[in-house]
């Protein structure tokens, strides 16, 4: 196929062989039709001055956004920047990979090219650092301006290549088809490629996940290069708005993050203590509590204590999130009503199970404030007051 031999053809025109509507089948094509990572290229189908979208669904076959009044020939152009920024991003990746793959055990899972921010999904022992590292590297390879091959060999010569990266499982084919970073690097790879490193011209990784998954998405060329002037400004404005040197950022924030947790195990120390307000409607207790800052699990679990032994509501808010909750005691089920149709009077979302239910509202100390009356006023009209009269 044309887009093997000359990549960086970006208009060409192809000898229509077959036409069924808006599906055509072509002799040749500049057309990527996707794979290995790398998404479907982008086309026009150029015609009495005018263009149709185009995409190679695969063998040849092409399928157009409307029907054209083409019958023997086509013309195709290319959405070129898209398709070089792609070539960049996959010959970025194999040099990313590779660097990776030289300083720790690492399993490749997927790529997932795109226009913007490309991701490689992998699986191994990896740390920051060697992130960095291999980005360092991955720069060094671009700027030597390495030359990038492709060539097709037998899978049994491919075999016999040490060192080759290969997704062994998940070949079919007998041919292979080698991409390889003169001097660094030869992976099995159906994509489509830079000629030259230097043609990369700035990569970095923008973004790190480090659990279970394992994840790098990364930028090139002139992406790449905004990011980091993005990134400094904002960086420049944190130290200098602080008047901290390069060196205390790290610090800075460690420190922070370490105070904010040392308040926070303080406060839910105090949660597990502080009391509710109680107050007696008709023949129930109805027990409240608005919350500077509050932990559910905690509380949940001290309100259902409270549900459990004693004919009770109990209503209470958290202001640090504007959740307010609600328990009550069996055969109280009337209030559960009451705490759904004031949510939604509030315009917030709430739900629950059992005998407590929790909603998300705008300002939590005033729910909890307004429900506690109209709770009150309902139990006293349910079952009268102390004096055992009904209003
Ligand atoms: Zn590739």
């Amino acid at each position: 196929m044309l887009y093997y031999k000359d990549p960086y053809l970006k208009k060409a025109s192809f000898k229509i062989i077959k036409k069924e509507g808006k599906k055509i089948l072509l002799e040749d094509t500049i057309l990527y039709p996707g794979g290995g990572g790398q998404p479907p290229d982008v086309g026009y189908a150029l015609y009495d001055g005018k263009s149709a979208k185009i995409e190679h669904i695969g063998d040849g076959w092409h399928m157009l956004s409307e029907d054209i009044p083409c019958e023997k020939e086509v013309p195709i152009e290319i959405d070129w920047d898209r398709r070089y920024y792609l070539m960049k991003s996959h010959t970025a990746e194999h040099i990313f990979f590779r660097s990776l793959q030289t300083r720790c055990d690492v399993n490749l899972k997927k790529i997932s090219l795109d226009e913007d921010e490309s991701a490689i999904i992998f699986e191994g022992d990896v740390g920051i650092e060697d992130i960095l590292e291999a980005e360092k590297h991955t720069l060094n390879i671009i700027e030597d301006g390495r030359e990038v091959k492709t060539y097709w060999l037998s899978l049994n010569d491919a075999e016999k290549i040490k060192d080759l990266r290969i997704a062994r499982d998940r070949i079919k084919d007998s041919q292979i088809r080698i991409v390889e970073v003169v001097g660094y690097d030869r992976s099995a790879c159906k994509g489509l490629h830079v000629r030259n490193t230097s043609e990369i011209g700035d990569f970095v990784v923008t973004r790190v996940r480090l659990g279970t998954k394992k994840e790098v998405r990364f930028l090139v060329s002139e992406k790449a290069k905004q990011w980091r002037r993005t990134l400094n400004e904002i960086t420049r404005k944190i130290i200098w708005e602080r008047n901290l040197g390069t060196d205390k950022l790290q610090s800075y924030i460690r420190n922070i993050e370490t105070e904010r947790d040392a308040m926070r195990d303080a406060l839910i120390e105090e949660l597990k203590h502080t009391s509710f307000t109680e107050e007696r409607c008709g023949d129930i207790d109805l027990v409240h509590r608005v919350f500077v800052y509050g932990e559910h699990k905690i509380l949940q679990h001290r309100v259902m204590d409270i549900v459990n032994t004693k004919k009770a509501i109990v209503i209470y808010g958290m202001k640090n999130n504007n959740v307010v909750c609600m328990a009550f005691s069996d055969g109280l089920n009337w209030v559960r009503d009451l705490f759904m149709e004031s949510i939604k009077k509030s315009g917030g979302k709430g739900g629950g199970r059992g005998n407590f239910v929790s909603g998300h509202v705008e300002n939590a100390e005033k729910f909890v404030m307004e429900l506690k009356k109209i709770i009150c006023d309902m139990a006293i009209h349910l079952h009268g007051d102390e004096n055992g009269k009904t209003d």
